[in-house]
């Protein structure tokens, strides 16, 4: 999808984000979604204030940044913002953290994550009556690489998984956790 910025040609449009108007002349950030009344493949945009969109889709309103010729007044501001929604969004599967709580149990060996201990958090599909979803299940470091290779993964591509995604370890926690998994 190639979403963009361009200048409001008109006052009608709203922000999907907050429902306020787009005022006439204003930035906007263009949103390109496919559109699900038309035949297939045809995209359309949802419009959105740059400072919205900053907070909700700060990774689709980088790329359209890095395509914008033109000047954002504001860009110190925006780019501050992108930051703090991207740290506060959860990183891609795999990655590892200190489980914050210790209500989850181990995939593999059923037993308590304890609170505050190194964890490997993968992506697993969670089954409610007839439907699956997508949800994070947790696993002990030494049971990892057993789960993944059950479900038809390898262990290096945990651990690139891991070594890519992982935030917020410390150095001295990645190499504990890289001696267990
Ligand atoms: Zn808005
Ligand atoms: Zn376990």
């Amino acid at each position: 999808m190639a979403h963009i910025i361009e200048v409001a040609k008109s006052g009608r449009a709203g922000c999907r984000s907050c429902r306020k108007p787009i005022a006439k002349g204003e930035l906007r950030f263009g949103e390109e979604t496919v559109n699900a009344f038309a035949d297939s493949g045809e995209t359309t945009y949802r419009w959105h204030h740059l400072i919205c969109a900053a907070s909700k889709l700060p990774d689709e309103l980088g790329q359209a940044m890095a395509s914008f010729p033109g000047e954002i007044t504001n860009r110190a501001e925006i780019e501050e913002l992108m930051k703090t929604a991207q740290a506060s969004k959860p990183p891609p599967f795999p990655y590892a953290d200190r489980a914050p709580t210790g209500r989850a149990k181990c995939l593999e060996c059923g037993q308590p994550v304890e609170k505050g201990s190194l964890r490997v958090v993968i992506e697993r599909d969670i089954e409610r009556g007839m439907t699956t979803t997508k949800g994070a299940g947790s696993l002990h470091p030494a049971c990892a690489a057993a789960h993944v290779e059950s479900q038809g993964g390898t262990h290096e591509e945990l651990t690139n998984g891991l070594r890519a995604h992982t935030r917020a370890l410390s150095e001295a926690d990645l190499d504990e956790l890289f001696s267990i998994v």
